[in-house]
């Protein structure tokens, strides 16, 4: 059994108190496979001397996770050790036994106890602890999550990034910076008296531009471990809702229950803006500025207790420890009406003095770039959380050209995929230019950026993926904007027509 252990790679749990064999120290095995540290062992068997139990202190247990009182465990003893194990007044917990488990005076002294019972702890669901439910074992000879030399440069990260991500030039710019520097920051670990401060970041942007996918993409490049989570669906501790910490749990869980590699990890916190405080209201805002209070330990950073494979703390989920110090908070939402709050400003900014200005300056322009911490206060988050953003910046929206491009040229656009797709039927699938101009157009009027596309696509493309396995002969087939518009079919070409004479089309944009 020792053996197995030793090869298994997550750690042991205490059952009775649920802490882990590197808090508890070495853990005993006791029949029917169960694990009990030295501590709950000890108490245990000061328990079971008679007399003892009246100093018995459950404090230490958190007898609640087991759904019982101190009452109903003096009772259990009670029951099954008859009146000297139980200190004080013993009408009281012979009242807490049914009829025919008071003691008889009557019976024999063998009969006179109850039969021993401690069907009150369930052990089922301890012995089949699942993976997902526990901690992996700290080892020596892991390599550090996070390693100085291999750092990539900021040029590097943004180059990488370019690959995947369409246009925001300055977003990229400023993640790839401030990535580098928070890893920089948990590498060295101690800067002597030069504390780097940490580079959570708060990112604006309307939907679709690429807020998550930016995230993304970098979690995979820096090969760390990724939650997001959205505020939306947080509360404050104890409402109906995820607990601000569930975060930290799905990073957990991202990190394969690894608490190093998720202690320098990144969180993605989207639709951050609905969590700004509600104007106007008299009832107890749970899910907005008290979730923004709630996160202020978490962006600081804290030790916090998480539920490991769950999202609540419960009587039968074991708890482990998580340090934020290291985490990287991304925090991202389309903040709408904030360019109102931001105008407000410039226009009272210009209106006085000898720099006033037409009224009306700034309708027309995309004043969200010039957004400072005070428009963010105006709209509703505290500053106190906005002093644990240090880094702010802004995603634009994307233009017709920009979907055109996230449309064909990231490592995995969609429409490679789906030529990917149907290359495995050996068809060749092409778009003709004015097509990919054409889906655009459409991605635009839905107002959903990036990902108005996706559907668009997966509408027209549901034909062709349909049709197109029934005919064997079929060898080429081009998408054009007639078609995206419905006003005809696509243009299709056989096989042996390919193999004549390959035909003179006009340019298809992503034959290769
Ligand atoms: P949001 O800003 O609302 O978080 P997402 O990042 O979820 O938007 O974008 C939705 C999808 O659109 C992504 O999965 C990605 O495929 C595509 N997308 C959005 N913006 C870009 C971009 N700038 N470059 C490439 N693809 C993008």
């Amino acid at each position: 059994m020792e053996k197995e252990h030793e090869q298994d790679e997550y750690e042991r749990y205490c059952g009775i108190c649920r802490r882990p064999e590197s808090q508890t120290g070495k853990l005993m095995t006791i029949p029917g496979g169960m694990h009990i540290c030295s501590d709950c062992m000890q108490r245990s068997l000061d328990v079971i001397q008679p007399g003892q139990f009246k100093n018995m202190d459950f404090s230490h247990i958190d007898l609640s996770r087991f759904g019982l009182t101190q009452e109903d465990m003096e009772a259990a003893m009670y029951r099954m050790l008859g009146p000297e194990a139980v200190s004080g007044n013993t009408t009281d917990k012979e009242t807490a036994l049914t009829e025919e488990e008071k003691p008889d005076t009557e019976q024999p002294e063998e009969q006179k106890r109850p039969k021993p019972t401690i069907s009150f702890i369930n052990l089922g669901p301890i012995h089949g602890m699942q993976d997902h439910q526990r901690v992996k074992k700290k080892s020596a000879e892991k390599k550090p999550v996070v390693d100085l030399k291999n750092l990539p440069a900021p040029h590097k990260i943004k180059e990488k990034l370019d690959e995947y991500v369409i246009g925001q030039e300055y977003a990229k710019k400023a993640i790839s910076v401030a990535v580098y520097n928070h890893y920089k920051r948990v590498a060295t670990n101690t800067m002597d008296d030069i504390e780097i401060e940490k580079s959570n970041m708060l990112m604006i942007g309307p939907t679709g531009c690429g807020k998550t996918y930016l995230v993304r993409t970098l979690a995979r490049i820096l090969d760390v471990p990724l939650a997001i989570a959205d505020a939306t669906s947080l509360t404050e501790a104890g409402y109906i809702g995820d607990d601000i910490e569930s975060v930290i749990s799905k990073l957990l869980a991202a990190a394969d229950n690894d608490v190093e590699r998720a202690e320098s990890g990144i969180v993605f916190i989207d639709e951050i803006d609905k969590i700004a405080r509600k104007k106007n209201t008299t009832s107890r805002d749970v899910s907005g500025e008290s979730v923004q209070q709630g996160m202020l330990k978490l962006l600081e950073g804290a030790e916090i207790e998480v539920p490991v494979g769950a999202t609540s703390k419960n009587a039968m989920v074991p708890l482990t420890t998580v340090n934020t110090r290291n985490i990287l908070f991304i925090c991202g939402g389309a903040f709408p009406d904030l360019d109102e709050v931001i105008k407000q400003r410039l226009n009272r900014q210009s209106s006085m003095g000898f720099q006033a200005d037409l009224k009306d300056k700034y309708d027309n322009e995309d004043v969200l770039k010039e957004v400072t911490v005070e428009d963010l206060r105006n709209f509703g988050m505290i500053p106190e959380f906005l002093g644990r953003l240090p880094i702010i910046f802004t995603l634009e929206n994307l233009t017709k050209e920009m979907l055109m491009q996230v449309l064909t040229d990231p490592k995995n656009a969609i429409l490679k995929q789906y030529q990917k797709l149907l290359e495995l039927d050996e068809v060749k699938l092409n778009f003709s230019e004015d097509a990919i101009e054409a889906i655009a157009e459409r991605a635009i009027e839905k107002k959903t950026g990036a990902r108005a596309l996706r559907s668009i696509i997966e509408k027209f493309m549901m034909d062709i993926m349909f049709e197109i396995p029934k005919d064997e002969n079929i060898g080429i087939v081009t998408i054009t904007r007639d078609y995206i518009e419905g006003k005809g079919a696509p243009v299709i070409q056989m096989r042996d027509v390919e193999r004549k004479a390959l035909p003179q089309q006009e340019q298809p944009r992503l034959a290769d």
